[in-house]
């Protein structure tokens, strides 16, 4: 798979509008431009869905449920371009975009916390990934901030964190004036053929191809084909925003992923010395910070790491995931020079990487691997195919 460390190769200047200015919309459009396209992306509001949101955990092994075969192959790919991906952005910004390769551990609450962790380590070994059982007091020695909570632990070398924030601003700061404020109401056509989008103040923005990448609002946009259904659902996270004070510096070295009664929770510890702590899951339709999310993540929190209760909360954020039914993106051609990004659910950050290079890739009519084109399809949840001719 082609990678992002040199700028990609040259097109005729060929065009491109780009609805959504969230991770996958703006790294899409920034392989764009390596490529030589034209790039114009369209947002009111730059990283505002749940790019915004995300802790940016890039956690393809501790992440492992059952049953879900074709989503795994993207997250470990996609795992496995990430520093090269990240590297690249923070070279062509000179920013730093917050990418750490710290490890990651999973800590149990009780008993039956740790069972849960023995089963799905062995899917994990099973799918040869990497990840050791240690015991709490072993976890401990490590990272002396976990609590008598804390009574079973593994480590998971591989997962590792970009700062989403840091990230996207990065991508901003290339793209410059590329990124438009406006919000996109419809998809304009010449016959079948996509030609650009119009905002909601009625301007047009033409261009040979046109993706759509808003997130959980993709299919909001008018102009999708009648037969195709995009399934995309709100799951809402919560997420606490944290300072740590001085004299509890650093509270942990690591990402420390927890499995309390049942439920997760995860504290990630940011190199300015601040933590991101989440993330509810919540299908209700509460779109801002629920009372009792923000009570779960600190109750199962400050049983992992008591020290939680002695830090600044700085930050309380709700955003929806776009969950798709089956949690793969949907990503692919659904009209002639229309191509849609979405469904990236929980995983957002960690496939960006190679989401971003398979939505450029379908936009430049190269050809995608076919075990991941057919994963992925956008087609996948609609009865009827489409009868027109999708490629040139
Ligand atoms: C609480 C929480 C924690 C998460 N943690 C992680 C994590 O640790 N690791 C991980 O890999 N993933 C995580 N995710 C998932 C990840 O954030 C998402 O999968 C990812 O951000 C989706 O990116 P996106 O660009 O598709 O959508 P979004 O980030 O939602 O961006 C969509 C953009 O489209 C714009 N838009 C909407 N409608 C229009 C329109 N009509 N016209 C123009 N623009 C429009 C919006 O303004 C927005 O900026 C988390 C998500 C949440 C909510």
């Amino acid at each position: 798979m082609d990678t992002a460390s040199k700028p990609e190769q040259q097109s005729d200047q060929k065009s491109v509008v780009v609805a959504g200015a969230g991770i996958i919309g703006l790294a899409t459009a920034w392989r764009l431009v390596r490529r030589g396209w034209q790039v114009t992306v369209l947002d009111a509001e730059p990283v505002s869905g749940a790019s915004y949101a995300a802790a940016g955990m890039l956690a393809p092994v501790s992440e492992v449920v059952w049953d879900q075969p074709t989503l795994y192959p993207l997250m470990i790919t996609s795992g496995e371009m990430y520093a090269e991906f990240a590297q690249a952005v923070a070279k062509e910004s000179g920013e730093n975009v917050g990418y750490l390769d710290s490890e990651t551990f999973v800590c149990a609450g009780d008993a039956a916390d740790r069972q849960t962790l023995t089963d799905l380590m062995s899917l994990q070994h099973q799918m040869g990934m990497e990840v050791r059982r240690i015991t709490a007091s072993a976890a401990r020695r490590a990272e002396p901030a976990l609590g008598p909570g804390c009574v079973g632990a593994v480590e998971i070398p591989g997962d590792h964190q970009i700062d989403p924030r840091l990230f996207t601003a990065a991508l901003l700061k290339i793209l410059g004036e590329q990124v438009v404020r406006a919000r996109v109401s419809e998809v304009l056509y010449d016959g079948d053929r996509a030609i650009g989008l119009r905002d909601t103040e009625g301007n047009d923005y033409l261009a040979d191809e046109v993706l759509l990448a808003a997130g959980l609002n993709t299919g909001d946009i008018s102009g999708l084909p009648n037969t195709l259904e995009l399934p995309l659902r709100p799951v809402y996270g919560d997420v606490i925003r944290m300072n740590v004070p001085q004299r509890l510096q650093p509270l942990v070295t690591r990402t420390i992923r927890g499995i309390v009664q049942g439920r997760p929770v995860y504290i990630v510890p940011r190199a300015d010395g601040s933590i991101v702590l989440g993330a509810t899951s919540r299908e209700d339709s509460m779109s801002g910070v629920s009372a009792e999310g923000v009570h779960q993540l600190l109750r199962d929190a400050y049983r992992l790491v008591p020290g939680i209760l002695d830090c600044e909360i700085t930050e309380l954020t709700t955003r929806a995931r776009p969950g798709s039914p089956d949690d793969v993106p949907m990503i692919g051609r659904v009209a002639p020079h229309l191509t849609v990004s979405t469904g990236y659910f929980r995983h957002g950050i960690l496939l960006a990487a190679v989401g971003s290079l398979i939505g450029a890739d379908v936009v430049c009519d190269n050809d995608v691997d076919q075990d991941i084109a057919t994963a992925v399809d956008p087609w996948r949840f609609s009865d009827a195919r489409p009868r027109v001719q999708l490629r040139d």
